[in-house]
């Protein structure tokens, strides 16, 4: 597997930069007991740095890339163990090794996906050198494969297993770090169904009705940016957060995804798929999403009872912020 594919897998479970969780910090606490050792790492090897998910015993979350010892361990499946840093080729030099924390002792176990991606270690360090037998190394290993299988479960409590947009659960997660972070928040949040989705599968039958669902949210993927998010709510319903967005953008963005959608071709499907949507834009007084969903909601029946395939605003729109051509959209 090469570099850039390993590192979209890395990507896709979306684990870099969130906050310490428990069964993570648990595993690590236990490899620390298990082995005495006073640092215990769960490092992610990404493109220019190591982050570590968990670091028991060590006060930074990541160090750049060049200096990891774990890019060593995920070279193989198997445990590395450097019994003395300081005197083996791979580690003389490694300022861990030279300088604080004065690593003289490394075991790490690669965290390897079921895709064979090696995605970082679960690795132990200690200041003095030491011997690490067989059975230890089927233990760290162990403990290794647990740390996998955590990341996979939260991989799928944050994915939809169809069509891998966010889940609902995670959407809400991420709307509220957007808030947080965002003062005053401009937020836009679109909300779309599919139109007549029923008689697509009743006419080319449910897997391609899935297929339909997979390919709709690669082409919104096409169309949004970056730091957008889109999320599968249920069914054949889809809202998106548009951070950074103004009422006129987030306006452009729901024609351009209705646009989109309207326009790709699908093999599997020997008939037109459309899409209603509605759009809105977060509040000061919004506390969760359920308010500004109802809005946009809201918005998305007017769009349904229109006609379909179309775009509305939940706000009432002056003539300067519309967009040229949607002469299908109404305010409400
Ligand atoms: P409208 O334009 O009013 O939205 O009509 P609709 O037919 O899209 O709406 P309705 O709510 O009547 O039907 C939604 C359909 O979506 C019914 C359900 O079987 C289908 N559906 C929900 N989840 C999935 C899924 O995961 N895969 C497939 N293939 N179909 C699904
Ligand atoms: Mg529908
Ligand atoms: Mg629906």
């Amino acid at each position: 597997m090469n570099e850039v594919e390993r590192l979209n897998i890395l990507n896709q479970y979306g684990i870099l930069d969130t906050p310490h969780e428990e069964p993570f910090e648990r595993i690590a606490a236990l490899a620390r007991l298990i082995f005495d050792a006073p640092i215990v790492l769960i490092s992610l090897v990404d493109d220019k740095r190591q982050w570590f998910k968990s670091n028991i015993g060590l006060d930074v979350r990541e160090t750049p890339r060049e200096h990891a010892i774990c890019n060593e361990t995920i070279c193989s499946d198997d445990v590395l163990v450097i019994a003395d840093a300081r005197h083996d080729i791979r580690t003389a030099k490694n300022p861990f090794v030279t300088g604080t924390p004065h690593v003289a002792f490394y075991a790490g176990a690669p965290l390897v996906t079921s895709e064979k991606a090696r995605l970082g270690s679960l690795c132990l360090m200690d200041r003095e050198p030491r011997h690490f037998d067989e059975r230890q190394m089927a233990i760290l290993q162990s403990l290794a494969a647990l740390v996998m299988r955590e990341m996979e479960l939260r991989r799928q409590i944050d994915q939809d297993w169809l069509t891998g947009a966010t889940s609902r659960m995670a959407f809400h997660g991420t709307l509220e770090r957007l808030i947080e972070r965002m003062t005053p928040p401009s937020i836009g949040l679109i909300s779309f169904d599919i139109d007549h989705f029923k008689q697509i599968n009743d006419r080319f039958g449910h897997l391609a009705g899935d297929r339909v669902l997979i390919e709709v949210v690669d082409v919104c993927r096409g169309v949004l940016r970056d730091g957008d998010v889109i999320s599968r709510m249920g069914g054949e319903e889809f809202a998106v957060l548009l951070p950074g967005a103004t009422p006129k953008s987030a306006l452009a963005v729901a024609e351009r995804l209705r646009q989109a959608i309207e326009t790709s071709r699908r093999p599997e499907v020997d008939a037109p798929v459309t899409a209603s949507f509605g759009v809105t834009m977060l509040e000061q007084s919004d506390l969760g999403l359920a308010d500004p969903l109802r809005r946009a909601d809201e918005a998305l029946y007017r769009s349904k009872g229109n006609g379909r395939n179309q775009v509305t605003c939940s706000w009432a729109m002056p003539a300067e912020i519309r967009p040229g051509g949607m002469s299908r959209q109404s305010a409400l």
